[in-house]
């Protein structure tokens, strides 16, 4: 949310959008962001007189650092900060400024859904109100309606009704009791918000998308944000700033009730569930699957998971319908009521390099989207006819849809599956001898083997009979008295190891007048060659071994090369 939440980007973004839709984004004031809009500015100052500014850090908070001025030589030319015309004319209650502290609930980026807590916050300064002259530009109670600097004020009041720090609902009950539409008032809230959200969205998408490239189940993350909202004597709202983390701190009951109320709806609203953490760890397994084998997906998987993206984003919809809380969802307003804000979108997906045949992929996109948007409907209005259906449906609900789907999902998976690891478990059942209890495996098809590479939902039952394979197949190699003879074989002359007690004799091969010359302990190998003929000679120092305390399984990690032998000292064993 960087592209928002720091006042350099959000001013950029925002002027962007203004001058494309100037009347539109008329919801910031004139922002410049210095030094690189100095000489815009300074253009400004000479044709409009008389105006006053605000200058603030470009990434700061809590009324640190803010200035306000009237001469525009306050600005160095290589100054880094971001400066505002000042809103001089703000809407008073009981003649203090204030502003509003909105929280809105980001649940997902892709595509947006936007909503807003009933409850937030009312601001106010301290010392009444007047508007800026020469004599008063320093005084921050006055101008600035920052809790962090007002409460240091002896003038502050704590009192929920009148204070200086109120709930929304108190200030909208003050907006009813003196005549004021609150509905307009929170119309033009919700735009701002919205527009804001709509300017980030690329930046806010391709990250997204880039963080979370195969999550097709509900939405990866989510976010609350502090809106800070000015309205002017006409009732107008100006957003000031964004918070990526508002403040959390709660020193009255007052800040406790909203806050508190704000995280236990926002936990709730989340669809979050046990079974997240399980399904965020295949969704890792299969990326990295992907990345492995980095083959073109085809038309019919792309499809696939856009089908299942729709769906589960219907699904998430349906669920944050039911659990809304004290939040009202702001976007998307109403199913197709939304199209005031598509143009915005429109323009702001402009801004990443479109180009015709890019335009032509998101018009193919949109509609195949509302394809599946239709069929998912249709199908839900034929579940919901069918009558014995309903009430299995509650109870699905209950244990989270998602899950239930989820392990019918699973279900399906393992009765179409093709062994995933096909070489593996066939090695199993002939070490093991565990193939009669298997049953006969159908040769691959081409789709199939195609299927093999792809994702599978390991099955338990499978996995642990291929466990037991093992185990019992690194049994038969130690009763083979394998590891005594590597000890054997690795023993040096110099420091011969102690004999096992209960070695074979070895394979005639092996009692060659060959021994293994030196060991390196780098890059694991499997010891092969020294079964499968006699040593090698090479040219090297003669027979060696300088590990010779390693279990021999582990020389298995070991790289063996062989030497010739100049003396030779023949093993002693027992019969
Ligand atoms: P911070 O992140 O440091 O709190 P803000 O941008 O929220 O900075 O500004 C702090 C306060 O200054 C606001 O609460 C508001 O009262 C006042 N303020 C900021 N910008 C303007 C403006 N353009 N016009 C009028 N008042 C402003």
């Amino acid at each position: 949310m960087g592209e928002i939440c720091r006042k350099d980007l959000l001013g950029r973004n925002l002027s962007r959008m203004k001058k494309l839709f100037p009347k539109e984004y008329n919801i910031f004031p004139q922002t410049w962001v210095m030094p690189a809009d100095y000489s815009d500015f300074q253009t400004f100052c000479r044709l409009k007189k008389h105006k006053t500014f605000i200058s603030k850090p470009e990434a700061s908070c809590q009324g640190r650092g803010i200035s306000i001025f009237k001469n525009p030589k306050s600005i160095k030319p290589g100054e880094h900060c971001v400066v505002q015309q000042y809103i001089s004319r703000p809407f008073l209650i009981d003649d203090f400024k204030f502003d509003l502290r909105v929280y809105v609930l980001v649940t997902s980026c892709d595509p947006l859904r936007v909503y807003i807590y009933r409850d937030g916050l009312g601001r106010f300064a301290t010392i009444p109100y007047r508007e800026p002259t020469h004599h008063n530009l320093e005084e921050a109670c006055l101008h600035l309606t920052n809790y962090s600097i007002n409460k240091n004020s002896q003038d502050f009041i704590r009192d929920d009704v009148c204070g200086s720090k109120r709930r929304l609902s108190t200030v909208n009950q003050w907006f009813s009791d003196n005549d004021y539409d609150t509905g307009k008032i929170w119309a033009t809230v919700d735009d701002v918000i919205i527009k804001t959200l709509v300017a980030a969205h690329p930046v806010l998408r391709h990250n997204y998308r880039s963080c979370f490239p195969s999550h097709t189940h509900g939405s990866a993350c989510f976010e609350i944000l502090g809106f800070d909202i000015l309205l002017d004597r006409k009732l107008k709202a100006w957003l000031l700033e964004v918070n990526h983390s508002p403040s959390f701190h709660t020193d009255s009951p007052l800040d406790k009730e909203v806050k508190e109320g704000l995280l236990s709806d926002t936990f709730h609203l989340l669809d979050l569930r046990a079974t997240d953490r399980r399904r965020c760890m295949e969704e890792d397994k299969k990326r990295v699957q992907q990345r492995l084998l980095t083959r073109h997906r085809t038309k019919e998987e792309n499809c696939r998971e856009e089908e299942e993206r729709v769906r589960s984003v219907l699904r998430s919809q349906a669920y944050e319908e039911r659990h809304m809380g004290r939040f009202r969802r702001i976007y998307p307003v109403r199913e197709r009521e939304d199209d005031t804000y598509c143009r915005f979108f429109e323009q702001t997906s402009s801004l990443c390099a479109e180009t015709a045949a890019s335009k032509a992929r998101m018009e193919l996109a949109r509609l195949q989207r509302q394809e599946i948007e239709e069929k998912a409907k249709e199908e839900e209005r034929r579940k919901t006819t069918l009558g014995g259906r309903g009430e299995r449906r509650e109870k699905g609900e209950e244990m989270g849809e998602v899950q239930v789907e989820e392990q019918s999902r699973v279900r399906v998976a393992a009765r179409r599956r093709v062994p995933f690891r096909l070489t593996s478990s066939k090695k199993t059942e002939q070490t093991a001898g565990a193939g009669e209890s298997r049953k006969t495996e159908q040769p691959a098809t081409a789709e199939e083997t195609r299927e093999t590479l792809e994702y599978e939902v390991i099955d338990e039952e499978e996995e642990r009979e291929r466990l037991a394979g093992l185990q019992v197949r690194e049994r038969l190699v130690r009763n083979l008295d394998l590891p005594q003879t590597l000890s054997f074989l690795l023993a040096s002359p110099r420091s011969p190891p102690p004999l096992p007690t209960s070695t074979l004799p070895l394979p005639r091969r092996h009692s060659s007048t060959h021994h293994c010359s030196h060991i390196t302990q780098s890059t694991p190998q499997p010891l092969l060659s020294l079964h499968s003929k006699p040593f090698v000679t090479k040219s090297g120092p003669p027979f060696r071994c300088w590990q010779s305390s390693l279990d021999p399984l582990e020389a298995f990690g070991l790289v063996v090369t062989a030497a010739p032998v100049t003396s030779r000292h023949p093993p002693t064993h027992r019969p």
